[in-house]
């Protein structure tokens, strides 16, 4: 394909860089935990007042049937789709026969702290570095196609808004702050040395906000609030025991009933919902009575608990972990935990889609910066139990509907995410093929996407 108007390039705001690459020497003595992963970006961004894309097939997030129609971006936002679209004077036009459009990618279940950095590297250094690691993190899922970013647990408020504001390139973030998690629960990462606490002697990874520990309803409801104050779109319980923490074996139920509805109370009050950490049967349960919408993982629920959040419209947020080359590294006693979870999930992706309940995509990726490149081949892996347009459909359409669930407080009120529509957020992504045909097409952004925008700019061109 070949860039029609060249010369409109000299008058609108372009920004174009050379093709960044780092040759990283990992020679810092004190960090032995693991390199910092490698910059995946393309080094391309640009950005025109319209942009006019002619011959694609689109799959606009939600039906099956691919239409046949031209597209205009202008500004930030989708502004008309239809045949033959007029090309306002110097807009930039990309003939993009042989492709499919497709809206940006978008991550549901996402921590942009912990995704690339190891436990080391998040144990020696502090919030500044977090949140380079972080903003790393975020650049390198943008050029996988991920536009949006649903941020479960951590730090990711200052990245959240350095994004917004344009000094970084990332997806779009909704984030959920710091988690809170009860004393022992499921993101208590201190050591058995640091207790007893006080208020007086918090943690240094709760004064930098990679978690809040909090038991008792009036503290409960502090945290909920601060997080709110902060910008979370949505509050995140840890509601039962999990995989890569240190005291709370998987069965374990976490918050009191008390602790878990004055959080959602205080939740519910500013307009959003509660989502919660639950792989259990009875945390899944623990979760839906106490009034969470959504559930994120639920690998070990039984068909009466799903059918219990079909009943209630609660969102089963679930990873594809499996015991395969995707599986985290862990110790002996994460590993058994592991391995109890992981037996699960053919189950209840089967059931949940036979019940029809609402499922929303996530990676979930831990400590890796090679795990968190496979983000694209991850969505790819859920044709073991979905065809390819409802895995697509999942990672668009849907997940852009649980995020409706924050619409209140939502950082992006201007138009409709995860779809193709008029008046949506211009984030796509033009593929070459059909990925409803051939879905491991997503699994390598860097050779079949030609081009990656979000919010109207683009991010990778590399059209034939
Ligand atoms: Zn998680």
């Amino acid at each position: 394909m070949k860039i029609r108007v060249l010369t409109t390039l000299l008058c609108t705001s372009l920004v174009v860089s050379p093709a960044a690459t780092v040759a990283h020497e990992d020679n810092h003595a004190i960090l032995p935990a693991g390199a910092v992963g490698e910059i995946e970006a393309t080094g391309v961004k640009m950005r025109f007042d319209n942009v006019v894309i002619r011959g694609a097939q689109i799959f606009n997030g939600c039906d099956e049937e691919l239409a046949q129609a031209d597209l205009l971006v202008s500004g930030q936002l989708i502004s008309a789709i239809g045949a033959d679209v007029e090309a306002p004077e110097g807009a930039f036009e990309i003939d993009a026969q042989g492709y499919t459009l497709i809206p940006g990618l978008i991550d549901n279940h996402w921590h942009g702290v912990f995704a690339e950095a190891t436990i080391g590297q998040l144990m020696l250094t502090g919030e500044g570095y977090w949140n380079l690691l972080a903003a790393r993190a975020s650049n390198n899922a943008l050029n996988r196609g991920f536009t949006t970013l649903r941020d479960v647990a951590g730090p990711m408020f200052d990245v959240a808004r350095a994004t917004d504001e344009g000094l970084i390139d990332g997806p779009r973030v909704f984030p959920s702050g710091p988690a809170l998690s009860i004393t022992a629960g499921h993101q208590d990462f201190r050591l058995t040395r640091d207790v007893p606490a006080t208020r007086d002697n918090l943690h240094s990874f709760e004064l930098g906000s990679m978690f809040y520990i909090t038991d008792g309803v009036p503290d409960v409801l502090k945290r909920v609030r601060e997080n709110l104050m902060q910008g979370a779109t949505h509050i995140k319980l840890m509601a039962g025991g999990g995989v890569t923490s240190s005291y709370d074996p998987i069965h374990t139920i976490q918050f009191t009933d008390q602790e878990f509805q004055a959080a959602v109370e205080a939740t519910e009050a500013w307009g959003t919902y509660v989502t919660t950490h639950a792989i259990s049967d009875e945390a899944v349960k623990h979760s839906i009575e106490n009034g969470a919408r959504s559930v994120e993982h639920g690998h070990m629920a039984t068909r009466e608990t799903l059918q219990m959040m079909k009943d209630e419209g609660v969102w089963l947020s679930m990873q594809p972990f499996l015991d395969d080359e995707d599986a985290p590294t862990l110790n002996e006693f994460q590993k058994a935990k592991y391995t109890s979870v992981v037996v699960g999930t053919d189950f209840v992706y089967r059931t949940a889609k036979e019940l029809g309940l609402k499922i929303a995509f996530g990676t979930d990726t831990l400590f890796s910066a090679d795990l968190a490149k496979r983000q694209g081949a991850v969505l790819a892996k859920m044709e073991r139990w979905f065809t390819p347009y409802e895995v697509l459909k999942m990672a668009t359409c849907d997940n852009a509907e649980l995020l409706k669930m924050s619409q209140k407080v939502t950082p992006y009120p201007l138009g409709p995410l995860g779809v193709i529509e008029e008046g949506a957020y211009a984030d796509m992504i033009l593929v070459d093929g059909n990925p409803l045909e051939n879905l491991d097409l997503i699994s390598d952004a860097k050779a079949n996407f030609g081009m990656i925008m979000k919010d109207g700019i683009i991010y990778k061109y590399d059209m034939e």
